[in-house]
């Protein structure tokens, strides 16, 4: 499932900021957002915007933060940031629900077969990102940012994307699962990577793109096909002559070899950190590119190791994995979203200021992040 970037959301508490008479925060569920006073009250419905949604800079709505456009995917808009105002964080954007007649109306429509109370629980279900033009802005790889050229086909579909749900859109995480182990990873800030290799004999290669072997000679094994991917775009292998570090690192680490080897239909997927990638906020030394595993997506089973099998099988194939804080029940790592951002605080591989954290069920497929809100400052985001 994508995320859900823009939806309605009740207002849990609204606070006066100190020294400020004409903004106050308002909270809905673990997000606090700076408002106009007076624009929201506790229980009232609210359109948020995700940090990180891009709203179309030629909706006259948006005018208003027209000085802040920026350019992007060939598009001009805004792009929606952590900020910190009068010594408050604000994180998204709320508006009031009357001023979008496209929610308005869906909520209306609601409202006539299910009635009011209905209606209301119903909407706050549903996402306008595409009713709005709202898209996820996503950091663009000078190498890969124009990947329809580089190519045409995207991530094999029968492979899992490697998002991760922010812990401030789960606030009832922390008691339902409270007693369930999670794996406590370093997130990385790279790119994202998927290498996979696909038996012969599994139902699943006859969806992959046809290759001309003459310019990818890799991608053609004998028990199988081999890929590799960045976070949305199955990247052509001739496509490395351009500089790009994704074929290079699965080359360096003999990674057709050795999944053709092991023979099984799986997706390594992890992050693409060094030198020249995303301003390399991790600081390795020049000259230093490498994958860092933190998943293995089985593709015959669609779904995902167990983090103990993934850190095992990422030995096993001599790679490195994203550190491992370790294994502990939810509740002594954090009790609230509050208490998991506070942890998401601290240093990476390198002793710089980390990103943030991922947890990961212990069985596989449900996991979600906390990014550090001071790193999302310190950078912009
Ligand atoms: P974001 O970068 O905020 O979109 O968060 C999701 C991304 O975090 C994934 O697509 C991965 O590329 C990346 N990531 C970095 N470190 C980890 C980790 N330890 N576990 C899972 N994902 C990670
Ligand atoms: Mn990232």
């Amino acid at each position: 499932m994508s995320r859900r970037l823009v939806t309605v959301r009740k207002v849990s508490d609204t606070q006066p900021i100190r020294g400020a008479d004409r903004i106050e925060t308002a909270v809905v569920d673990g997000w606090q957002c700076i408002v106009k006073k007076g624009d929201f009250h506790i229980g009232q419905l609210g359109v948020f915007f995700e940090i990180d949604s891009f709203l179309p800079g030629e909706d006259p709505r948006w005018a208003f933060l027209e000085s802040n456009f920026i350019n992007w995917n060939g598009q001009r808009g805004f792009r929606i940031k952590s900020q910190k105002m009068r010594g408050s964080v604000s994180q998204g954007l709320l508006i009031p629900l009357g001023d979008l007649p496209e929610v308005t109306g869906v909520l209306e429509e609601l409202e006539g077969k299910h009635g009011r109370e209905e209606a209301e629980k119903l909407v706050q279900g549903l996402s306008f990102e595409a009713a709005l033009k709202v898209q996820k802005w996503e950091a663009m790889d000078n190498k890969t940012g124009g990947w329809n050229e580089i190519s045409k086909a995207p991530m094999p579909a029968f492979i899992r994307k490697t998002d991760q749900e922010r812990c401030q859109n789960l606030p009832h995480v922390f008691e339902e699962w409270k007693d369930e182990t999670f794996q406590e990873s370093t997130k990385m800030d790279g790119s994202s990577m998927t290498v996979y290799f696909v038996r012969n004999d599994s139902d699943k290669v006859q969806h992959l793109p046809e290759v001309d072997t003459a310019k990818q000679p890799t991608v053609v094994q004998s028990n199988g096909r081999f890929g590799v991917c960045s976070r949305n775009v199955d990247i052509t292998e001739d496509y490395g002559d351009n500089g790009s570090q994704y074929w290079k690192v699965a080359s360096n680490n003999q990674l057709a070899g050795k999944l053709s080897k092991l023979n099984r239909s799986l997706a390594v997927q992890g992050e693409l950190c060094g030198a020249t990638i995303q301003g390399n906020v991790e600081g390795f030394p020049v000259g230093f590119h490498d994958f860092f595993v933190f998943a293995v997506w089985d593709i015959d089973a669609q779904k995902y190791l167990a983090p103990q099998d993934t850190e095992a099988l990422a030995k096993q194939l001599g790679l490195r994995h994203v550190p491992v804080v370790g294994y502990f029940p939810l509740r002594e790592i954090a009790t609230s979203v509050q208490g998991l951002l506070q942890r998401a605080e601290g240093v990476g591989l390198n002793k710089r200021k980390r990103e943030g954290i991922v947890l990961k069920h212990v069985r596989g497929d449900f996991s979600f992040k906390a990014i550090s809100n001071s790193y999302l400052l310190k950078h912009g985001e």
